[in-house]
C-alpha cells in the first residue's frame, strides 16, 4: 500500500469521473440516502463510501491493509465545528489488535444546503453542490487520515505528506470545509453570538441574560440568587435555549 499512496497521482479529469460514480453508487445502493440532499444518513452509508472509494482510488488496499483491525463507523450528532474524526485505538503493551474509527458530523451536513442557507458550501477547496457532495469531501479527508495510520500509524492534515496524498488521489487544495457550523448559523440568522444579551420565555415567564457559549444551542447565564458564583462575583443559572427561541436585546 506504501508504494501506491506514495507514487499514485490522478488527474482532475479522473478524479471528476470516479467521484461522480461513487455519488451514483452511493444513491443507487444505500437504503438511507435517496436523493443528493438526503435527510437520513446512516452509519452503513459510511461503510458504503468507503468500499466505493478502496475500491475505485486504492484496489481495495486499505482492506487488505486493515486485515484483522475492525474499522468501525459512526454518525455524530455531536460534533460541530469538525466535519470528520478518524482515531486509532492501539492496545496496551503492544497485545491485541489496533481499531480504527470514523466519525462524520451529521449536524453540519444537515445544516449545509438546508432550505435557509445562506451561502455557497465548499470543503478542501472545492465547491459541493449537494450533501452527499460535501459527505464525500469529508470522507475522503478521513481516509487520507487512515490511510497514514495504516501506512506510517500517525496521521496529520497540516504536514505535507497529508496534503500530498489529499491533493494526488483526490484534488484537494485546502484541508478544510466550509460548511455552516452551528456558531455561524447562529450569528447569521439570528446575530446571536458570545457576550450578546438576550431574552427568552420559558413556561410563560420571561428571562434575561448574557449569550456565554453557543454550540447546537445557546448557553444563556441569568442572573439567580440561587446559581452558580462565577468570577465577576454575580451569581447566575444556566439555560440552554434554541437559537430561534432568543431575542437580541440592542444596546442603545
Ligand atoms: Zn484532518
Amino acid at each position: 500500500m506504501k508504494q501506491l499512496i506514495e507514487s499514485g497521482r490522478f488527474s482532475l479529469e479522473e478524479i471528476r469521473e470516479r467521484v461522480a460514480r461513487i455519488h451514483r453508487l452511493a444513491l443507487a445502493r444505500s437504503p438511507y440516502l435517496k436523493t443528493g440532499n438526503f435527510t437520513r444518513i446512516h452509519s452503513s452509508d459510511l461503510q458504503l463510501l468507503f468500499d466505493l472509494y478502496d475500491q475505485s482510488f486504492f484496489e481495495g488496499e486499505m482492506r487488505a491493509a486493515l486485515g484483522n483491525s475492525p474499522l468501525r463507523f459512526r454518525i455524530s450528532r455531536r460534533m460541530t465545528s469538525a466535519g470528520g474524526h478518524t482515531v486509532r485505538f492501539t492496545p496496551r503493551g503492544g497485545h491485541g489488535t489496533t481499531k480504527y474509527e470514523i466519525a462524520v458530523a451529521s449536524t453540519l451536513l444537515f445544516q449545509a444546503f438546508a432550505d435557509d442557507s445562506h451561502r455557497t458550501i465548499s470543503s478542501c477547496g472545492h465547491v459541493c453542490h449537494d450533501r452527499l457532495e460535501a459527505l464525500q469531501r469529508i470522507m475522503e479527508h478521513e481516509l487520507v487520515h487512515l490511510i497514514e495510520n495504516l501506512v506510517w500509524s500517525s496521521s496529520s492534515c497540516s504536514a505535507p505528506r497529508f496534503r500530498s496524498i489529499a491533493r494526488r488521489f483526490f484534488g484537494h487544495t485546502e484541508s478544510t470545509h466550509q460548511l455552516i457550523t452551528p456558531k455561524e448559523r447562529a450569528f447569521v440568522q439570528f446575530q446571536v453570538h458570545r457576550g450578546a444579551k438576550v431574552r427568552f420565555r420559558v413556561d410563560g415567564r420571561e428571562y434575561q441574560g448574557i449569550v456565554n457559549r453557543v454550540t447546537k444551542r445557546a448557553t444563556v447565564l441569568v442572573r439567580d440568587e440561587e446559581g452558580q458564583l462565577y468570577s465577576d462575583g454575580h451569581r447566575y443559572a444556566k439555560y440552554y435555549v434554541p437559537f430561534n427561541l432568543l431575542r437580541v436585546i440592542r444596546e442603545k
